[in-house]
């Protein structure tokens, strides 16, 4: 099957790897669980829109942001195991486009098993079987679109159920989910 696969959220920790440079150069104490709604980050930060964060995450140590992101324990493991299994993972992320090279580079530097990347906001757009995602507006907008294809929630604090789409708490999980789903 094809496996279109989100990336902030699901596979790299966006909050984790935000939190951790904020703090450092702010002097803040803000815990890993901070953010539990979508756009949370002003609430949560001196910024007073996501522009101002967005300004901010472009440039930080050489690189922006999405250059440093740690991965989800159990994330790329389980993509290869996929993968090994037949499983084509396409990777479907919604970036700025100032984090196209770095998107690319992070991808490679981790080593995930893709031979097909999608930068879009529209991911529904890519024909896949099933479709794992975290952010509340894609799970939605990608159900909306492909009604007969499995839609997988990534749970997270900032996001909630969606009639008609599946949940996982853990990589374990959608491993069991896709192992068990037949195109
Ligand atoms: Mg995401």
């Amino acid at each position: 099957m094809r496996l279109g696969i989100d990336l902030d959220g699901v596979v790299a920790n966006f909050n984790g790897g935000w939190i951790t440079f904020y703090n450092e150069e702010f002097g803040t104490s803000l815990g890993s669980d901070v953010i539990d709604s979508w756009d949370g980050i002003p609430a949560a930060t001196h910024f007073a829109s996501m522009r101002e964060f967005w300004d901010w995450a472009r440039y930080l140590k050489g690189a922006s942001l999405f250059r440093h992101l740690e991965t989800y324990d159990g994330a790329v493991n389980t993509l290869w195991n996929l993968a090994k299994s037949g499983h084509t993972i396409v990777i479907l992320t919604s970036k700025p486009y100032w984090a196209t090279h770095d998107t690319y580079e992070w991808i490679a530097e981790h080593k995930l098993p893709t031979r097909e990347v999608h930068i879009l906001d529209e991911k529904w757009q890519v024909d896949c079987d099933v479709y794992l995602d975290d952010a509340p507006h894609n799970i939605y907008d990608i159900h909306l679109h492909r009604p007969d294809r499995a839609t997988v929630r990534f749970i997270r604090p900032w996001n909630h159920p969606v009639p008609g789409t599946h949940d996982v708490a853990t990589w374990d999980e959608f491993q069991s989910f896709v192992d068990a789903h037949q195109a």
